[in-house]
């Protein structure tokens, strides 16, 4: 192979991959790579895929396969991250092209293949973040330790490693030189992080918000994505409704809302709990915006069951609420269950849930109407009449997953701004600028 002077990067997956291609491309660019924006005019093309579920799987095979199909001449294809940690062989006897696959959390051996010195550059933390107009995420940990059935993660990832206090202190000030103006947290599991560092179990997170808080101050937003359940404590409630710029939203994935569902997944399955801790964030903070995910048609659930799961969301009456149809999983304890549900029921009932959560959805933007609140935008443009409009995110959305807020007027991509919020949609709010 020539030796590459330039790289296109391809990710797929989730936000916490974003953050990997971020460290590698920090790696190569500190090696005098130069980024280019399209993959054939790349001497090398990195693939960072994902394997999180079947789909993401194919759609990451479909991506090599389109690649390698376009390949020129000399240049170079490597396949890297989560699918390739569990099917690196098939990628490699299905798809002719592929130069080179590694798997997850070898970002340096990529680099190294590419002429780069990483001792000479490598004093780049693997939890670098990526700048998303004015947000950016910071990846506190990786890995999981929990056994949910359904979950291949701790196959790919491996066991919890939370990255040290210091670095993510150092890290969060990088980003906020560089103009992020929110940190968005993510790690497999956010409200894990510390324990294997020695922190008692859900106790580290509220120590390192109130670190992060005062290293970066109290102009930056901080925002708690990936949060477990059982972990949610009267700790951290109380360091998300004091601590200023934590923005009063929480991101946690419950899966379902029956008790016997939640037992064959083996998550935490004390529904009374999960009331009794909605309870007390509403109550520590009466503005906190919630988001959750569940999964439909898990092996073994009942009509009754899928209805617990409805009775359950519509209790809670969460902000934002996805819903995704289960997927089988080699290597996960869910694999060789039996009563795995028909693919149509489990599309039927996954459109039945969001059918109910828009409504629910629908009710609880209404309540932001009339209200004035800090903007963070992230474009520009028009409207059908040629009046300028900005789009951006308040605290109620998070980056990427929730809806968008549009208001009239004009402003910076990159700014802050107050908006007078006028009217709600499902998933959007629509207002003015200040
Ligand atoms: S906590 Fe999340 S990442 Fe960990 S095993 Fe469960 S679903 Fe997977």
């Amino acid at each position: 192979m020539a030796v590459p002077k330039t790289y296109h990067v391809v990710t797929l997956g989730c936000p916490k991959n974003d953050v990997d291609s971020e460290h590698l491309e920090r790696l190569l660019t500190g090696g005098q790579l130069v980024p280019v924006a399209e993959a054939g005019a790349a001497d090398a093309i990195i693939v960072n895929t994902c394997g999180f579920i079947e789909q993401s799987q194919e759609q990451s095979m479909e991506a090599v396969r389109a690649l390698a199909a376009g390949k020129r001449e000399g240049q170079t294809l490597i396949v890297a991250g989560c699918m390739t940690q569990l099917y690196g062989r098939q990628v490699r006897e299905e798809v002719s092209g592929v130069d080179h696959i590694f798997g997850v959390g070898q970002w340096q051996d990529v680099a190294r293949l590419l002429s780069v010195d990483v001792d000479a550059v490598y004093d780049i933390p693997e939890s670098a973040a990526k700048v998303t107009g004015p947000s950016a995420y910071l990846k506190i940990s990786d890995g999981c330790d929990a056994p949910c059935t359904f979950c291949v993660i701790p196959k790919i990832k491996g066991g919890l490693r939370s990255a040290p206090a210091g670095l993510l202190m150092r890290e969060a000030q990088r980003l906020v030189e560089a103009g992020a103006k929110e940190l968005v947290l993510v790690g497999q599991d956010t409200t894990a992080w510390g324990e294997d560092l020695g922190k008692p179990v859900g106790q580290g997170l509220p120590g390192l918000l109130r670190m992060l808080s005062d290293a970066v101050g109290p102009e930056v937003w901080l925002r708690l994505m990936y949060a477990y359940p059982s972990r949610v404590s009267p700790q951290l409630i109380e360091a998300m409704a004091t601590i200023p710029n934590v923005v009063h939203y929480l991101d946690v994935p419950l899966q379902h809302g029956s008790e016997a569902t939640l037992r064959r997944m083996k998550r935490p399955h004390n529904i009374e709990k999960v009331h009794g801790f909605v309870r007390e964030l509403r109550a520590a903070m009466p503005d906190i915006v919630l988001r959750t995910s569940f999964i439909a048609g898990f092996p073994g659930e009942t009509d009754a069951e899928f209805r617990e799961l409805l009775g359950f969301a519509k209790a809670i009456e969460f902000d934002h609420a996805g819903c995704f149809t289960y997927s089988l999983q080699q290597w996960t304890g869910a694999y060789e269950m039996a009563d795995q549900v028909p693919d149509e029921v489990k599309h039927e009932r996954r459109d039945r849930f969001m059918r109910q959560q828009m409504k629910i959805a629908a009710k609880r933007a209404r309540r932001f109407v009339g209200r004035e609140l800090d903007l963070l935008v992230e474009g520009t443009g028009e409207d059908e009449d040629g009046d300028p409009v900005v789009a951006g995110r308040t605290y109620r959305e998070a980056p990427e997953v929730d809806g968008l807020v549009f208001a009239s007027g004009q402003a910076t991509p990159g700014a802050r701004i107050r908006v007078h919020i006028e009217e709600a949609a499902d998933y959007d709010l629509f207002g003015r600028v200040v």
